[in-house]
């Protein structure tokens, strides 16, 4: 395994992947510690989980420099995202035991009640976009309800995998609690296996969920995914464009554009489309694009060579089909070095191109021209995903009732960007996904939801 500067191409480091005694020796190491870590009080593992955010946010700014390095994030962004991890800590820190509690439940028994109880290890499958957050949101919930963590990290970032592990033993949690494995994908089938992991959670691509969640079923054992999504942003005719265009682009552009809640789709009505456009291009150009490592710095390179090649290679195909580029669409200068890709708008995306039903993971922009607000409904549903959504309206009852009742997505929201937060479950529908993470949802779903009936 290696680490890859995706600014210069340059390797970091080499890494060897962990043959399968070494993975067994850390399954069975999780499997030893279970019983024990089960029975330990909830303010322990409390403390653990907040000595954890001490450590995270004490270290915030190298982690945010490996993040740099390894997968391009611009440091102001990797702060911001050490800084949640901490938030999602001290949140079921403060609020787990809450919603553990046992939940009664009057029957004719003499007392009958609901309580949550730990499974055993949990195989988390990760993707790189957001390398430290999307493993705290699994850990803040499923180590606090008792169970043990075994992570299978994306390739392209082992130094974050490492890092995560070492931040744990360093806040005291117990030594197998949650470990790190160095694994490529094959290797997670073998994982799921041993009988001692009873549940796996991925976040990533449809592809890979579907395979893993295959595996899981074939083997009786839950699965939690989080994959990919397109989400549709509507600007209606009465929207704030103002405000619609900076949010659009602030969404669209967040991480270099690979997130699985970025605004992707721009569904915008006709009557306020050259408008609209024109901000959104205003917007996108004025990102300085740069050296993660500049604070200056909007936008670093995507996270891998490859990864941007096949966006460029989509641009230019949906470009053939007839869409117009009125911003980016070129590879810079030195790209075989270099994984950099400018704000690029795609403009009049129709339903035959593979901008309008496939997910664009980098900082390209889909507008789609809506004939009305029941078109722009239409269009936004018309997708297999459903993870995110955002309506852009000044009538808020509107924006509401649209946001309610018609768009098909896990979490749809009125004038702003569609974002994750501790407080509130996140996950989607369709290919997007199932189950949720976060909030009092999150930490139900790796618990057996035990009946006691006493007669
Ligand atoms: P990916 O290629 O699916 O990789 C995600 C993780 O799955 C990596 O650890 C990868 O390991 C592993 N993996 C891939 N194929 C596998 C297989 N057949 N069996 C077992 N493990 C497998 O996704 P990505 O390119 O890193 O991330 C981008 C995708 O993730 C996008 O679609 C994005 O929307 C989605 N995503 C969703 C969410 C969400 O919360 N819904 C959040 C972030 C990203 P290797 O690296 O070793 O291949």
């Amino acid at each position: 395994m290696e680490s890859i500067n995706p600014a210069n191409n340059q390797i970091l480091k080499k890494y060897k992947n962990d043959k399968q005694p070494a993975v067994q020796a850390k399954i069975d190491n999780a499997a030893r510690v279970f019983p024990y870590w089960r029975k330990t009080s909830y303010s322990s593992r409390a403390n653990l989980l907040k000595k954890t955010a001490n450590v995270l946010l004490n270290n915030k700014e190298q982690l945010a420099k490996l993040m740099a390095l390894e997968m391009g994030k611009p440091l102001k962004e990797g702060v911001g995202e050490i800084e949640k991890c901490a938030w999602v800590c001290n949140y079921y820190a403060k609020n787990g035991a809450g919603f553990l509690k046992d939940l009664p439940v009057e029957t004719d028994a003499a007392s009958s009640y609901i309580s949550y109880q730990p499974i055993g290890t949990i195989l988390a499958v990760m993707p790189w976009n957001f390398p430290f957050w999307q493993v705290f949101r699994f850990i803040a919930p499923s180590i606090f309800a008792g169970n043990c963590g075994l992570l299978k990290h994306a390739s392209n970032v082992p130094g974050c995998a490492i890092a995560i592990e070492k931040a744990m033993l360093e806040a005291g949690f117990p030594a197998g609690v949650f470990q790190t494995l160095l694994i490529d994908s094959k290797q997670v089938a073998k994982v799921l296996e041993a009988p001692s992991v009873r549940a796996v959670t991925l976040t990533g691509s449809t592809a890979a969920g579907q395979q893993v969640a295959a595996k899981a079923a074939s083997l009786i054992k839950k699965s939690v995914l989080e994959l990919g999504g397109s989400d549709p942003y509507l600007i209606l005719k009465n929207a704030d464009l103002e405000l619609a265009a900076t949010v659009c682009a602030n969404s669209r552009l967040i991480n270099n554009g690979q997130s699985c809640i970025a605004a992707k789709r721009f569904i915008v009505d006709r009557s306020v489309a050259e408008k609209f456009t024109q901000l959104l291009k205003e917007k996108m150009s004025s990102k300085v694009m740069g050296d993660p490592l500049d604070p200056h710095t909007d936008l670093g390179p995507m996270s891998r060579i490859d990864l941007r090649d096949e966006l460029h290679e989509l641009v230019l195909q949906n470009k053939k089909a007839g869409a117009q580029v009125l911003l980016g669409g070129e590879l810079p200068e030195q790209s075989k070095n270099n994984a950099f890709y400018p704000p690029t708008i795609l403009y009049n995306v129709k339903k035959s191109m593979s901008a309008y039903t496939e997910e664009i993971f980098g900082p390209v922009a889909s507008i789609i021209l809506a004939a009305d607000t029941q078109d722009a409904i239409a269009i936004a549903n018309d997708t297999s995903f459903g993870l995110g959504a955002a309506v852009f309206t000044k009538s808020k009852r509107e924006g509401e009732r649209i946001a309610r009742e018609e768009l098909d997505a896990g979490a749809c929201f009125v004038n702003s960007l569609v974002k994750s937060d501790p407080r509130l479950p996140f996950g989607g529908v369709k290919m997007s996904g199932y189950g949720r993470e976060l909030g009092l949802h999150g930490i139900h779903e790796f618990v057996n939801i035990k009946t006691v009936y006493v007669a």
